[in-house]
């Protein structure tokens, strides 16, 4: 990891979100890429922390906003590497809206999501992926609500590219990031993240006893349908790939049939032909 270098991280100790930081790491060097061809864009929260710390160029967006930022930031620039995380909070709370817009979108970029099942920075309040009957300081007599799927959620909306880790499990989890970045089209990866300082129900232990390996699975992981049933009849929560989808990139659909070339020959026109081609939308 000599050329991702990172100042001293200040999440807890035994926070999950140090693995995910070292899996990604790891897993960028695995592909061979260099720090300065990776953006990680984070959002509010504990995890938004990562973009400081991951040593590639980095942007601490706003709260919930860290897909916008990350799906810009490639389409200005298809050479970089982009990689977007947050909390579940962040992602599935305020941010939920870009989630899913994200997922239809599938703008070549990864979206890890360290989901604790709680709010960390803000001291433990519940959050939208909080089981239900769960108590914390907002919830004293449990959560109410059924929490979100992230799973479910993103292959309905049109991600394609699923799959959840555990951070307990660097390998499984650098193996999943090293296929999801190079993944072309959306991906999302669900983490479990064990926030150690307020949640003391799902802890790492807790994680264990539930997973279920959907990588020791054989089916067709295209088939929607399948891995939809798979993740819904799944005793306890699924790791793994889950499902994984061909089709072409939000750059390739839009910029790469326009008359005036790809978008690798637009980003190398001359700035009399990117004088011109402004004009056009002046008019
Ligand atoms: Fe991690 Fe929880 Fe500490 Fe935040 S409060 S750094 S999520 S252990």
């Amino acid at each position: 990891l000599a050329d991702f270098r990172y100042e001293k991280a200040t999440w807890c100790p035994g926070c999950g979100d140090f693995t995910v930081l070292a899996s990604l790491q790891q897993a960028c060097v695995k592909m061979g890429l260099e720090p300065e061809g990776v953006c990680c864009v984070s959002g509010i929260g504990c995890s938004g922390k990562i973009s400081q710390h991951f040593g590639s160029y980095g942007f601490h967006s706003l709260h919930g906003r860290s897909l916008p930022t990350a799906q810009g930031i490639k389409m200005g620039n298809q050479e970089l590497t982009v990689i977007a995380a947050g909390g579940d909070g962040d992602g599935y709370g305020i941010g939920m809206g870009h989630f899913i817009h994200a997922c239809r979108r599938n703008v070549d970029i990864t979206y890890v999501v360290m989901d604790n099942h709680i709010y960390g920075l803000t001291t433990g309040q519940s959050s939208p992926t909080s089981k239900k009957g769960f108590k914390t300081k907002t919830t004293p007599a449990g959560v109410a609500e059924e929490p979100v799927k992230p799973l479910e959620l993103a292959m309905t909306a049109g991600a394609s590219f699923v799959a959840q880790a555990f951070s307990g499990d660097l390998k499984q989890m650098t193996n999943i990031l090293t296929a999801a970045i190079q993944h072309k089209g959306f991906s999302l990866v669900n983490i479990f993240s064990p926030c150690v300082t307020f949640n003391r129900v799902n802890t790492y232990e807790w994680f264990k006893e539930h997973i279920v390996n959907f990588d020791e699975m054989e089916y067709d992981r295209s088939d929607k349908y399948e891995a939809m049933r798979r993740v819904h009849e799944a005793e306890g929560v699924c790791t793994g790939i889950i499902y994984q989808e061909d089709r072409p990139a939000f750059h390739e659909v839009v910029l790469g049939a326009t008359p005036h070339g790809t978008v690798k020959e637009n980003l190398e026109l001359s700035h009399e032909q990117m004088s011109a081609l402004l004009d056009q939308f002046r008019r």
